[in-house]
């Protein structure tokens, strides 16, 4: 079976991971702290926190912004569940973004006309969660001065842009936005089997999200409230989680970091033989503007169903028999029953509609092979 993407762990990894597993600590060590440095370093900011997911990150993240039960928070509707999931974890009123079917993130003319009328209501959002989706940074810049004007924060969810850039700016320097989440899910640019990352340059959220990752418990005598000197004291003075990767997991994060560049490159590579390959008559690609350097989390094609003679059913189905393990990333958030029940419905996002009846994610994956891709190409061409 070739999977839509998946890791590569070479012998260094193993290496790092086992002496860990040999060492006297593999949990809340130092090399948490090491892995993030490293990744802080990598991307460009002040500040670096670990997860045992982005799901949890992103939980973390709104809190540390104060969202809770009176807030509103926008995200795209196609993404991943959790982009939303952490909005409703505070509490808070869900609301969905169309997109745009060049780069398939955030339609910035739909968002200005739903952000003038919702300030009329006195309805703004508290909070937007902008997703990269497949690894292509959304207009950053934009959302920005967007949100200088009505007054909302920003958490990006780059669980698909790790090594990504916008206008030479690494995606996680938080240079447009107060927080970024990324995700180290096996499929994703690098792995630590689960786990995630929190990179900001506000020392203050830094402070709450450490905390919150530790159930609300701190052992710093300077954030003490009750100033207790007695060496067993610890003070828990929120109600935390405990969200905390290990150290083994820190330790295959370093090694794969170490290879991050190399990885991009890789599935920029492969994604642009699918663009040199691929019959760009009937099939359509992501928009990718020149001041953007992608990670390729995903290579996602859109039929042109009005071009081909055979259903998007038929040509999944085929690429699904032949063990082409194709997806589809993704179908609007709102369409789960969970959401639905809230009041969605099907219309809500008619632009993000019509790219789940026409996206497909095809292998994209550092280890997929020439000749695997060439057979790829070859059956979508044929189909
Ligand atoms: C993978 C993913 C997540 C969740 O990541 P986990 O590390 O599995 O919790 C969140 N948002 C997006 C867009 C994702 O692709």
């Amino acid at each position: 079976m070739i999977p839509y993407s998946r890791q590569e762990i070479d012998r260094k990894d193993i290496s790092m991971v086992n002496k860990v597993l040999k060492s006297s600590v593999i949990a809340r060590g130092k090399i948490i702290d090491k892995f993030e440095t490293i990744f802080k370093t990598k991307v460009s900011s002040d500040f670096a926190i670990s997860t045992n997911s982005a799901t949890s990150a992103l939980h973390l993240s709104c809190l540390a912004l104060g969202i809770n039960n009176k807030s509103r928070v926008w995200v795209p509707a196609n993404s991943f569940a959790a982009t939303a999931n952490c909005a409703l974890y505070c509490g808070a009123k869900i609301d969905f973004l169309d997109i745009n079917l060049n780069d398939y993130n955030i339609d910035f003319n739909n968002l200005e006309k739903k952000l003038e009328y919702s300030k009329k209501k006195n309805k703004s959002p508290n909070l937007i969660i902008g997703v990269h989706l497949a690894g292509c940074p959304y207009d950053q810049e934009k959302l920005f001065r967007l949100s200088k004007k009505y007054k909302f924060k920003i958490i990006e969810d780059a669980s698909h842009a790790l090594g990504a850039t916008n206008n030479g700016y690494k995606i996680g320097s938080c240079k447009w936005s107060d927080i970024t989440v990324f995700s180290f899910h096996p499929v994703k640019i690098i792995t630590t089997g689960e786990g995630g990352m929190i990179t900001t340059n506000n020392k203050k959220y830094f402070e709450k999200i450490k905390i919150l990752r530790n159930h609300g418990i701190t052992k710093e005598y300077k954030y003490f409230k009750k100033k207790i000197k007695q060496k067993w004291y610890y003070e828990q003075q929120d109600l935390g989680f405990n969200y905390w990767i290990t150290d083994i997991q820190a330790a295959l994060g370093i090694s794969q970091l170490s290879k991050l560049n190399k990885f991009v490159e890789k599935r920029n590579k492969i994604a642009f033989f699918y663009r040199k390959r691929l019959n760009n008559n009937n099939v359509l690609f992501q928009e990718i503007k020149n001041n953007i350097y992608s990670s390729y989390h995903l290579f996602i094609i859109r039929l042109n169903l009005k071009k081909i003679k055979r259903t998007y059913e038929q040509i999944f189905n085929k690429l699904r028999k032949k063990n082409y393990f194709v997806n589809l990333h993704y179908f609007p958030i709102y369409f789960h029953p969970y959401y639905s029940k809230l009041g969605f419905k099907k219309g809500y996002c008619k632009n993000a509609e019509i790219y789940a009846k026409s996206c497909m994610s095809i292998p994209l994956y550092t280890q997929l092979k020439k000749v695997d891709q060439k057979k790829i190409i070859r059956l979508i061409n044929q189909l």
